[in-house]
């Protein structure tokens, strides 16, 4: 299917509201019927006739489907972040007694579940490092339920890959259940790899301006069903009216922001890469990347996020970096128009900060949609103040 035409025209039926070009926000709770008989047969499944907001909606709809196409999925579901798409999406495919396997550090949120939540309920949870498959096959148990995956993690990057994991998973019977918020079904787009369920952050680059939070989950007809019928309906996680049209619109520009962001990233990696206070780089797609090839193979390209470690041996000279910068923004969170950066050291006490260990060196930055010369300028002005 033509983006072009998932982006403007599909799922919008325009006759059905005065041809207005932007659809309406349908913001009501509830949906009236004429007929008892009507009523009775919708009771049976709120999927196939609107009744009420915390199921279907007409607004929400018309996102789902441009979502599902984007992905090649069959179906879609929207959530109220991307942290409800993960606990229902994983919540939907364990019961007491199963094992999952993980790639270490998945996102926090993620993490926290696995970690504080299902153990409660009898599931536990094996962590791998993820960019060798055969850790996989090593980790799988008789019970094991779930493969989580996030490829590429967005701190480090780590890949995995995609089509050999999925592959072992279905040999085994296994659930695979993907992150993709760094890349976004532009730059990569798992289902046709064999991922059963991917998710994404939809507060990143669907919603692209840094106002709304949501998530994103697709997968098969029949398994986003399931988890419609059961997981959403019952944590009444689904995403708002408003925020879906929010996200209807971020969808409208959702190229034409990752090309800029992508023409822009490799300009500041270009800069930063040669400045005399970093040690190295990290991004998927950068020369020295140890998944380099891995990354060619099943993504499309890469942008926003990289990492890089400076070349510093104290904390205070991390933070008099991080808050020299003029423009660019400390904040969690990426996606948006705006330029950021989140150090790792802000992760630990100052008094545990080792100028050995790499990772506490490292800073993250996310390349919004500014010129690229003003980001140069501001890291540039940061750096001599460091
Ligand atoms: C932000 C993020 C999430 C969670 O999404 P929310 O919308 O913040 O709940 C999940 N995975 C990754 C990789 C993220 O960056």
């Amino acid at each position: 299917m033509d983006i072009s035409y998932i982006l403007n025209e599909l799922g919008e039926d325009r006759e059905q509201y005065f041809n207005a070009i932007s659809p309406p926000i349908m913001q009501t709770s509830n949906f009236a019927f004429k007929k008892v008989d009507e009523l009775r047969q919708t009771f049976k499944d709120e999927s196939t006739r609107y009744i009420y907001s915390r199921g279907i909606n007409p607004t929400v709809d018309i996102l789902r489907k441009k979502l599902a196409a984007l992905d090649g999925a069959e179906d879609c579901l929207v959530f109220n972040s991307g942290a409800s798409a993960i606990f229902c999406a994983v919540l939907a495919n364990v019961k007491s007694g199963d094992h999952i396997v993980s790639v270490r550090e998945p996102y926090s949120w993620a993490w926290r579940m696995f970690n504080n939540i299902l153990p409660r309920f009898n599931v536990s949870v094996t962590y791998i490092d993820g960019t060798d498959t055969a850790n996989f096959e090593k980790a799988i148990q008789p019970n094991t339920s779930i493969i989580y995956l996030e490829s590429p993690n967005s701190f480090m990057f780590d890949l995995q890959d995609l089509k050999a994991v999925a592959t072992l998973a279905k040999k085994n019977n296994i659930t695979t259940i993907c992150d993709n918020s760094y890349c976004s079904p532009l730059y990569q787009k798992p289902i046709e790899t064999g991922i059963d369920l991917v998710l994404q952050s939809g507060t990143k680059y669907i919603g692209g301006h840094s106002d709304t939070v949501a998530g994103v989950l697709c997968g098969s007809h029949e398994r986003i069903n399931k988890i419609f019928q059961s997981e959403y309906l019952n944590s009444g996680a689904g995403i708002t009216p408003f925020n879906a049209w929010l996200l209807i619109r971020g969808l409208r520009t959702l190229p034409a922001r990752i090309d800029r962001i992508t023409q822009t990233t490799y300009k500041v990696i270009e800069f930063v890469k040669s400045h005399p206070l970093v040690e190295k780089i990290i991004f998927p797609f950068d020369e020295s990347f140890p998944q380099l090839e891995l990354a060619k193979k099943q993504m499309k390209n890469a942008c926003g996020l990289f990492t890089f470690i400076l070349k510093v041996d104290s904390v205070e000279k991390i933070e008099k970096f991080c808050e020299s910068l003029q423009h660019i923004m400390m904040a969690v969170s990426w996606g948006g128009h705006e330029s950021l950066i989140i150090p790792k050291c802000a992760s630990i006490e100052r008094s545990d900060f080792d100028p050995t260990n790499q990772t506490h060196r490292a800073i993250r930055m996310y390349v919004g949609l500014e010129e690229a010369e003003y980001l140069i300028e501001d890291l540039r002005q940061g750096f001599d103040k460091m």
